[in-house]
């Protein structure tokens, strides 16, 4: 079968004779999960369009709540994106630029909207990013045969990677599935083209009169709506989270600056230990697109201390944050060639034989951060309180609820989207992947993540745990890994904290049957 992205690519070839580009009244730039004006490869070709065609601009963005469900977006990740639109709108607005705002109630009827938007404004192009998850790319393959028949041409640009998919071949042209020789050529690529992190301009202004000859889309430009029903916060759980994680691009920059400032000489060492701040949070910014993933590594390269520009040089902090951000592009480029490994899909047919359990009671504990495991439950707290879950310990619960609980992995996975800010499919179904040894380059099945070495390893002295597990705040000592083992039970049940589910050693001996026996059926 055509992986989803030759379709796109098959669309844009074939219509590309059928419209060249006719000089119309507007040129569009879609903005989807790149809510930013700065350093956006999509927006600075419209911009260019425009302005060789003595036209001005228009940016468009579609509200689609099934595009949302679709990919189980929790409440946060939804709010998130409408706020990050409206301060677009701001930032477009003093450049003269409209951003016209389009809700749709079904997905399928996207390409006609598209095409009647163009058609409306006079505007012979549509720019946009492409976005490279299996039903976006379906979408944007009619989108372009849709406005093909109607005369404007729709292009489709790699931006949200530093390098773009496909453009890393192992030595016989094939895709890398391990992390390790893929990342040597990733920084290969980057360290040999001066254009890999080369900052695309600003769209510039709109021409002077732009607001008298788009004064239709200026009225026409309609409200940023509240989140749809059904993902929405309440208003005090809404305000919380916006003070914690304020939206759009500014935002981003500072949060960007603020960590190459402070933390990032200090990254290599602080970064597995959920108790220090030692991680960037700008996960969610890479996610909505508020911030481009080039932007980050030129920054974390520029704060190197070295006159390079070179990616692999530097200090160790350094390194090892632009090698991070590396497996967002990681997780991608294999969405775009193995695009059935997000799609609920494990990496090697095998491990489709694993019998997982489907224990509800033991998922609800997982869930709500009730397992008697404290690393576990303070992990899975932090999600539910903040939408966000330190690295370390989205390994240690993926793994516990794959292993431990011997738990569906999709399970854990759907958990994850409809509760993270930053929840990122690619990113998302790759961690799990790993966690539950089903993806690509994951964890070898028999490394089990013993929780109470974790914890005692990444939490001495379980002030992270202290902070999200209330009950245990008064277990002194090492206890606080293992309340119920460690003579501290009388008082973590006092304080209503659960006795462990299951007992550690008994699933790790039956999560290894369990893959074993899978492999062997083959
Ligand atoms: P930093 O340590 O500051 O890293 C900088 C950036 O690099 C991150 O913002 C992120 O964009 C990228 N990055 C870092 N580690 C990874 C990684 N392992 N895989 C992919 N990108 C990475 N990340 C998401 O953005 N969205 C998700 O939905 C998501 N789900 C995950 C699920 C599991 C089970 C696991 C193990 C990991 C998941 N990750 C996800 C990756 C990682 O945990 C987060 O990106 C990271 O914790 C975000 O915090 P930060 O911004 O402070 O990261």
């Amino acid at each position: 079968l055509p992986r989803p992205i030759e379709a796109l690519q098959a669309a844009l070839r074939e219509t590309e004779p059928a419209c060249a580009p006719a000089p119309g009244r507007a040129v569009v730039h879609w903005f989807r999960a790149d809510l930013r004006q700065r350093d956006n490869r999509g927006l600075c070709a419209a911009g260019a369009a425009a302005r060789a065609a003595g036209v001005p601009l228009i940016g468009l963005y579609i509200v689609s709540p099934q595009d949302w469900a679709a990919h189980a977006a929790s409440a946060a990740r939804v709010d998130f994106a409408l706020r990050s639109v409206a301060r677009l709108r701001g930032d477009l607005d003093a450049l003269d630029i409209p951003l016209h705002v389009e809700t749709v109630g079904a997905r399928g009827d996207i390409p006609a909207r598209v095409a009647g938007l163009a058609r409306r404004w006079g505007a012979r192009e549509v720019y946009a990013n492409m976005e490279y998850e299996v039903d976006e790319l379906r979408r944007d393959a009619r989108v372009v045969r849709r406005c093909a028949g109607e005369g404007v041409r729709v292009r489709v640009l790699h931006d949200t990677c530093v390098v773009p998919p496909g453009e890393l071949k192992t030595g016989a042209g094939g895709q890398y599935a391990v992390y390790t020789p893929w990342f040597r050529a990733w920084v290969a690529r980057v360290n040999g083209d001066g254009e890999v992190l080369r900052e695309a301009e600003g769209p510039g202004r709109n021409p002077g009169d732009a607001r008298e000859r788009l004064r239709d889309v200026w009225e026409g430009a309609g409200e940023v709506p509240e989140a749809p029903e059904g993902m929405r916060m309440d208003k005090d759980e809404r305000e919380r989270m916006r003070k914690m994680w304020p939206a759009g691009e500014a935002e981003a920059w500072r949060r960007l600056g603020k960590f190459c400032e402070e933390r990032i000489g200090a990254y290599a060492e602080k970064r597995n230990f959920p108790a220090a701040d030692g991680t960037s949070s700008l996960s969610v910014h890479l996610a909505a697109g508020t911030l481009s993933a080039r932007a980050a590594v030129r920054a974390a390269r520029e704060c190197s201390g070295k006159k390079t520009d070179k990616v692999d040089v530097g200090p160790e902090g350094v390194k090892t944050w632009i090698s991070e951000v590396a497996w967002r592009d990681f997780y991608r480029h294999v969405l775009v060639h193995w695009p059935y490994v997000c799609m609920n899909k494990p990496f090697k047919p095998e491990y489709a034989n694993i019998e997982w359990s489907y224990d509800k009671s033991h998922l609800t504990a997982w869930q709500e951060g009730r397992t008697g495991f404290p690393i576990v439950d303070a992990a899975m707290r932090q999600a539910a309180g903040t939408g966000w879950m330190h690295n370390r310990c989205r390994m240690i619960v993926a793994s516990f609820l794959a292993k431990d609980l011997l738990l569906d992995w999709r399970l854990g996975e759907r958990w994850f989207m409809e509760h993270l800010i930053d929840g990122d499919f690619a990113s998302n179904s790759g961690g799990w992947g790993f966690g539950a040894s089903v993806g690509v380059d994951p964890q070898p099945y028999f490394r089990i993540f013993n929780p109470l070495l974790q914890s005692e390893k990444f939490d001495p002295d379980g002030e992270y745990i202290r902070k999200w597990v209330p009950e245990l705040r008064d277990v002194e000592g090492k206890a606080i890994h293992d309340p119920y083992g460690r003579g501290k039970g009388a008082l973590a049940k006092k304080m209503g904290y659960p006795e462990p589910i299951v007992s550690h050693k008994e699933c790790r001996e039956r999560a290894l049957k369990a893959y074993k026996a899978a492999l062997e059926q083959d």
